[in-house]
């Protein structure tokens, strides 16, 4: 079990399973949403449980069609990824409590990246999306 929560502690959940990955997403939505990039931890949507302040996450889509959807807590503004919007879960590492025992395998969406920063790991980078195991 994985546990996180947000800055004000007013909105906990709980992973459970084995996650897909941890990435470093590099998109233009992380990084205005999250700092330059977010550490975020996929895997699948049925192992993520909100088991406080459901009622506290505050939702935000960019565009109306998009599949992304950035939830934050309403009270401390803690970003905590994607939570449920397909059969995945995104979440924010920033988020999370307990160390999640994988460690980052990807860089994801890395031609979003500023140009002003640099990746200086040797990890393998992709232009787009990464859900898969590494
Ligand atoms: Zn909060
Ligand atoms: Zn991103």
């Amino acid at each position: 079990m994985i546990k996180g929560s947000c800055l004000c502690g007013k909105v906990k959940f709980e992973i459970s399973g084995e996650p897909f990955s941890l990435s470093y997403c590099h998109c233009s939505r992380c990084r205005k949403a999250a700092g330059v990039f977010s550490a975020v931890l996929i895997g699948k949507a049925d192992d993520l449980l909100i088991t406080a302040g459901q009622g506290e996450i505050a939702k935000f889509k960019p565009e109306t069609d998009s599949k992304f959807e950035r939830c934050f807590c309403k009270e401390c503004g803690t970003s905590l990824g994607d939570m449920a919007s397909g059969e995945v879960y995104v979440v924010a590492a920033s988020a999370l409590d307990d160390d999640p025992k994988i460690r980052p395998s990807v860089h994801i969406h890395t031609t979003s990246k500023p140009d002003w920063y640099d990746i200086i790991d040797d990890l393998v980078k992709f232009d787009g999306d990464y859900v898969a195991p590494a």
